[in-house]
């Protein structure tokens, strides 16, 4: 559940009682701040993540045909956007620490007329921006970031969301912060793509009653962006919280069992954990046991975009081996975070999982027989 202060819902009555609904004075206010938080010129405001890449990649002149490199382990919205648009997905494998592989990205583009690129700062951890740009400049390609569930994270001391020609952010309750339902966000500091996203979020609005665009309704509201100005406040120390636990169980969980923790090198990079995810070969029966002990799991994400029934007629622009995010998609598990998660609980969740592995509960025919069921959810 997201945090859902007295602030904050004090924020979202005035705008009740007080503002227009949409196009007030808050969502603007929000904009500033986020464009602030984050280091670029603008930010547009938009009703989800997924219209924000709609709008984006839209501003950017997406053609039938063009060419979009993205990886295929993350969420279906990240290619969405751009495909609706008529663009062909060329997804990239990635590395071990389960975002884009900028030696994998280096050789696709290398190989292939691409004209845009979408790196993921998956479960909130920093791509190798450094690189990506480098890459993507020697080809003249595109770099737009997909931070949906990165606000807040850093590479080399820059927040994500400013390295690109322009990302894009979700506000989902489930994220790292939320507006009280959807929303989204596009950072850039181009003012092409900030001027026509703001048009066509408006039904390609010139002035009041005349539209030199055919444009989409794809605004958020102004109740939302109150209540995303006061979470915006609070995002730093919700992440720090979630650094701690991160590293509680980074301390806790090392050499348990045949798990492999998520990276943590923070040298160059600070994660915001947007996720926690673990990987094991008995995935399907630690997330049973763990739900017999009463702690919820999650996959993310079980089906590769690539093998997701609405890109099957895109199969045959899959030309590169995606054998680790097959093996990603079959082993992770998303252990619960979050910034008001008790320590005591997290105690608890660690010596169940410990257990799992000292007590070889995986061998228990109890156990195993309810893996089926929990396996039921994964579709
Ligand atoms: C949540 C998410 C989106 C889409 O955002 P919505 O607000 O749900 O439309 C896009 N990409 C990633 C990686 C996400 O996690």
């Amino acid at each position: 559940m997201p945090v859902m202060n007295k602030e904050m819902k004090n924020a979202a009555i005035q705008v009740l009682e007080n503002e227009i609904l949409v196009g007030g004075e808050s969502v603007f206010k929000f904009e500033q701040d986020f464009a602030k938080y984050i280091g670029t010129d603008y930010a547009v405001s938009t009703n989800s993540g997924s219209s924000a890449l709609l709008l984006t990649f839209n501003a950017i002149n997406t053609k039938n045909g063009d060419n979009v490199v993205a990886p295929s382990a993350t969420f279906i919205a990240t290619v969405n956007g751009a495909c609706l648009l008529g663009a062909n997905p060329l997804f990239c494998e990635i590395g071990h620490d389960y975002v884009i592989s900028s030696e994998k990205l280096e050789v696709m583009l290398n190989n292939n007329e691409v004209k845009f690129v979408i790196p993921v700062h998956l479960y909130g951890h920093p791509c190798d921006m450094s690189s990506i740009k480098d890459t993507a400049k020697k080809k003249k390609v595109i770099i737009i970031e997909d931070a949906a569930q990165a606000h807040g994270a850093q590479h080399m001391n820059m927040k994500v969301g400013s390295f690109g020609e322009a990302a894009i952010f979700s506000f989902y309750p489930t994220k790292n912060m939320t507006v009280g339902g959807d929303g989204g966000m596009i950072t850039t500091n181009n003012k092409k793509i900030y001027e026509s996203a703001l048009k066509m979020r408006d039904v390609g609005r010139k002035t009041k009653h005349t539209h030199d665009k055919i444009g989409y309704t794809l605004r958020l509201n102004s109740v939302n962006a109150s209540i995303g100005k006061i979470q915006l406040k609070y995002l730093d120390t919700w992440n720090e919280k979630r650094r701690k636990i991160a590293s509680r169980y980074q301390k806790k969980l090392v050499g348990v069992g045949d798990l492999i923790l998520p990276p943590d090198d923070e040298t160059h990079d600070k994660s915001v954990y947007h996720m926690y995810v673990i990987r094991t070969k008995k995935r399907n029966l630690l997330g049973t046991w763990l739900l017999k002990n009463g702690v919820s799991t999650g996959v993310h994400y079980p089906l590769p975009v690539h093998k997701q029934p609405a890109y099957s007629k895109y199969r045959n622009f899959v030309e590169n081996n995606l054998t680790f995010t097959d093996e990603w998609s079959r082993t992770v598990l998303s252990i619960p975070i979050h910034p008001n998660l008790d320590p005591h609980d997290q105690e608890f969740i660690i010596n169940i999982v410990t257990r799992f592995y000292d007590e070889r509960l995986y061998e228990q025919k109890e156990i195993q027989d309810e893996e089926k069921s929990w396996s039921a959810r994964l579709t």
